[in-house]
C-alpha cells in the first residue's frame, strides 16, 4: 500500500510538473503572440426572440496557436491578467473591434453594436480615455461599441479605481454587467453604477428546465432589471424551451447555440449583411 501511494505521489507530482511547464510555457507564447498576429476576435450574434433579427455581437478572443492549435481564452486570460498582458491584449481586442466596425461601416453597412469583454486589470490600469482611444482613431460612433464586465470585476475594480464610476457615467459608453447572478451585488450597489444591461449568467439558463430555483432566479433578474430600467441580454440559450421560457419572462434578447457559436470575420459579415433593411 505504502509503495502504491508513494507511486500516486509520484505520478500526481509529475502532472503537476507538466501543468507547470505547460503553463511556464504558454506564457512565453502569449508575450511574442501579439507581434506574431496570433489572435483573431469571433462574433458570437445577439437576437431577439422569436424574431431572429440581429440585434449585436459579442467580441470573442481567439488565439491561434502555431503549435497547439486554438486555445480557449478561458485558459489564456487568467494567465494573461496574472502577468499583466491582459493590459495589451485587452488594448488589441478594442483596436480590433472598432477596426471591425469600421471596416463595416466603409462597406456601406450599418453595423450593430458590439461588446467587448473588459478585464479589471486593464480598467485599473488604463483609464477610460486609454480604453475609448480606437473609437476616435477609428472613428467608430460611441453607440456602435459596448463594454461587458462581470460582476465581480465591477466591484473590485471600483474599490480600486475611485474615479472609475464617474469616469464611465461621463463616458456615455453602453455597460453590461457580464455573468449577471453569479456575484452577489446589492440593489443598492447597483443603481449606484453607471450600468444599462444585466447580461445573464449562462449556468441560470441552462438550469431552468429543470430547476424551480434557477427559473426563479431568471425570473427576479429581469424584474430587477425591469425596476432599474436596464436590458436584459440572455447568454448560453441553448433550446427552444429555454428561449420561450425566457421571452415568457420578458427577455426578448439572447446569445447561445441555439442561434450560433461565435464565428469569424466573414460569417459576421455575411449575418450583417442579411440584416440590413
Ligand atoms: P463570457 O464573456 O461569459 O463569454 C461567453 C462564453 O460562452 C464564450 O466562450 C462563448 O463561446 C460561450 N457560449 C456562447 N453561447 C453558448 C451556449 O449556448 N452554450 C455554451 N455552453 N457556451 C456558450 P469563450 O469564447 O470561450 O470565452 C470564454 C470567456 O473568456 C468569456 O466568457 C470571457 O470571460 C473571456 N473572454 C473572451 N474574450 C475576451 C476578451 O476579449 N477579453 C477578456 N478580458 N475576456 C475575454
Ligand atoms: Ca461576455
Ligand atoms: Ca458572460
Ligand atoms: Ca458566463
Amino acid at each position: 500500500a505504502r509503495r502504491d501511494g508513494g507511486a500516486r505521489t509520484q505520478r500526481f507530482k509529475l502532472s503537476i510538473l507538466e501543468d507547470v511547464r505547460t503553463r511556464v510555457e504558454l506564457e512565453a507564447d502569449l508575450r511574442l503572440a501579439i507581434e506574431r498576429n496570433e489572435f483573431l476576435l469571433y462574433f458570437q450574434p445577439k437576437v431577439e426572440w422569436p424574431s431572429g433579427r440581429l440585434v449585436g455581437f459579442e467580441a470573442l478572443l481567439r488565439w491561434r496557436h502555431p503549435v497547439k492549435g486554438m486555445i480557449s481564452p478561458d485558459l489564456f486570460i487568467p494567465l494573461a491578467e496574472a502577468n499583466g498582458m491582459i493590459v495589451p491584449l485587452g488594448r488589441w481586442v478594442m483596436r480590433e473591434a472598432c477596426s471591425t466596425v469600421a471596416a463595416w461601416l466603409r462597406q456601406g453597412l450599418s453595423p450593430v453594436p458590439v461588446s467587448v469583454n473588459v478585464s479589471p486589470v486593464q480598467l485599473v490600469e488604463d483609464d477610460i480615455d486609454e480604453l475609448l482611444r480606437p473609437l476616435a482613431d477609428f472613428a467608430v460612433p460611441l453607440d456602435l461599441i459596448e463594454i461587458e464586465l462581470t460582476e465581480s470585476a465591477m466591484m473590485d475594480v471600483i474599490q480600486q479605481n475611485r474615479g472609475l464610476i464617474a469616469a464611465l457615467k461621463a463616458s456615455n459608453l453602453r455597460i453590461a454587467i457580464d455573468d449577471f447572478g453569479t456575484g452577489h451585488s446589492s440593489l443598492g450597489s447597483l443603481r449606484r453604477l453607471p450600468i444599462d444591461i444585466f447580461k445573464i449568467d449562462r449556468s441560470f439558463v441552462q438550469d431552468t428546465g429543470h430547476s424551480n430555483e434557477a427559473r426563479e432566479i431568471v425570473t427576479m433578474i429581469v424584474a430587477m432589471a425591469r425596476a432599474l430600467a436596464l436590458d436584459v441580454v440572455v447568454e448560453g440559450v441553448e433550446t427552444q424551451e429555454q428561449a420561450d421560457f425566457l421571452l415568457a419572462q420578458g427577455a426578448e434578447i439572447m446569445q447561445g447555440y441555439l442561434f450560433s457559436p461565435p464565428a469569424g470575420l466573414e460569417t459576421a459579415t455575411g449575418w450583417l449583411q442579411r440584416h440590413q433593411n
